[in-house]
């Protein structure tokens, strides 16, 4: 079902304009102009790309500000993080204009042939179906290498966050891509699979919930396209008792609480051992009820409202649904009153299997602690969801620390510290959260074609 394009205030509800959907002639002159673009692109020196893409990040740095307050508008993040965001932006812009000769640059192999060497060649024109959770962020972490790679970008980004979508166009434009090289679709996930079908496109990428990934994945199998999909994830934050206590106590507020508790890769579940969770509950939820929820625009402020009403409704069924398995409620629970998507810190002990806490992806500001009598229990707990994207664990011993580096099931562990993506690093999930990966080298070569050149 398409949801209406519209950018709504979710700290106040107000609709601030809604957007008519691309009609099929208009859609299909995209997709020509993508495809038309593609022809003269690929031939462009890398060089080139690059330099297009060292002028986007100064805009992005430039404009930060009021990019920023315009994902604040849409979205609902808190202002400060939005402003780090356009400049992130920036920073994936100018990693891969500064790498993308080295990354791309053909790999010599000695073979029996009087030369033989391994070309990346772009794919095409990608279909990247994006979320509104990092508006900006998701959409460069998947154009920066993909359009210096020599391929051509059509979004369809997230119904919520129009004005980003159109702001990140033409900011693209700006700094100088080509005509068509990358271009906004304000659609609804209708013609998602009419795109997939067309040959004119070559791959898709979506960051998104397990459903959208399940459908896209089936529609892009359907048509044999390659396909990366990023998709939920109910990270672990593990905290053993030889851990610094006082760091792991403050990310750990930080890990779940990042975008309002809406990020892929927020810690979720808080698998601490029982001779210390009495000391790190009782700080963890002092913390929690001391951040101040409001107005996103406010620098002020922590946690800003949940971008849509639904998120907010359906994370209240969802910590409904845990206390009536068995969980208790430590702090926060229901939707704010009032104006606005507001919903507070909330915190959740003796979790139950099987319940929405335990099992699923909670989008919001949202913690489940669990306790566990030792390493084993922990890495059991650990990977008993059917997600496998990011881990963060907590220790001072070596030992324990190469236990939990090789028996965690997850795309990325990180030990001590906050799971975060870094441009120079991989970033992708195993199990449900999907396949792929996107930044460093592997998301690069994600959408090319791996070319074996074999001379006499
Ligand atoms: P969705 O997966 O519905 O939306 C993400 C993107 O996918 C949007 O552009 C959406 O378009 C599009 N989309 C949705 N369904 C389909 C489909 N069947 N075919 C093609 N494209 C589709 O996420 P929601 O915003 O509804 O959030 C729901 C839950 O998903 C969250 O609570 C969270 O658990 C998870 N999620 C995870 C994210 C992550 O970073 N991994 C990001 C966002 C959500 P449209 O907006 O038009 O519906």
């Amino acid at each position: 079902m398409n949801t209406a394009i519209a950018t709504i205030n979710p700290a106040t509800g107000e609709t601030i304009e809604t957007f008519e959907p691309l009609s099929s002639a208009a859609l299909e002159q995209k997709v020509a102009r993508a495809h038309a673009a593609f022809r003269g692109f690929r031939q462009t020196p890398v060089a080139e790309r690059a330099k297009k893409l060292r002028r986007a990040a100064d805009i992005l740095d430039g404009e930060k500000e009021q990019l920023g307050q315009l994902m604040t508008l849409e979205m609902g993040k808190t202002i400060g993080s939005a402003i780090a965001e356009a400049q992130k932006c920036a920073t994936a812009c100018r990693y891969y204009a500064d790498n993308a000769e080295r990354l791309l640059a053909p790999e010599e192999v000695a073979t029996d042939a009087g030369r033989s060497y391994v070309a990346f060649h772009p794919l095409g024109v990608v279909l990247a179906i994006m979320p509104w959770n990092f508006p900006f962020w998701q959409v460069f972490r998947f154009a920066a290498p993909a359009l210096v790679a020599g391929n051509v970008g059509l979004l369809k980004h997230a119904s919520n966050v129009p004005r980003c979508a159109l702001a990140i166009e033409d900011i693209l434009r700006r700094a100088g891509f080509p005509e068509g090289v990358f271009q906004a679709l304000l659609t609804g996930t209708d013609v998602v699979p009419r795109l997939l079908a067309d040959p004119r496109i070559a791959a898709a990428t979506l960051t998104g919930s397990e459903n959208a990934g399940r459908s896209v994945g089936a529609h892009a199998g359907k048509h044999l396209k390659k396909v990366v999909l990023e998709l939920g994830g109910s990270d672990p934050f593990i905290v053993l008792p030889s851990a610094d206590l006082n760091a792991a106590v403050g990310t750990a507020i930080r890990a779940r609480i990042i975008n309002n508790g809406q990020s892929c890769i927020a810690a979720k579940r808080f698998i601490v051992h029982e001779s210390i969770a009495p000391e790190f509950e009782q700080r963890f939820v002092a913390t929690m009820r001391r951040l101040r929820v409001g107005d996103p625009m406010d620098p002020s402020v922590d946690v800003g409202p949940l971008a849509t009403p639904q998120i907010a409704a359906e994370l209240e069924e969802q910590v409904r649904a845990s206390v009536a398995a068995g969980a208790l409620l430590l702090t926060g629970g229901k939707r704010l009153r009032g104006p606005g998507n507001y919903f507070p810190p909330t915190v959740l002990t003796d979790v139950q299997r099987p319940s929405p806490a335990a099992d699923d992806e909670l989008f919001g500001p949202v913690a489940a602690v669990f306790r566990v009598t030792d390493l084993d229990e922990a890495i059991h707990m650990a990977n008993s969801t059917r997600f496998g994207l990011g881990a963060s664990a907590w220790t001072r011993d070596a030992d324990e620390r190469e236990r939990l580096i090789n028996e965690l099931d997850a795309g990325q562990v990180f030990i001590n510290g906050m799971v975060v993506s870094d441009p120079r690093l991989p970033f992708g999930g195993v199990k449900m959260s999907g396949y792929g990966r996107e930044l460093s080298s592997y998301g690069l070569r994600e959408f090319v074609n791996v070319k074996t050149v074999w001379i006499a």
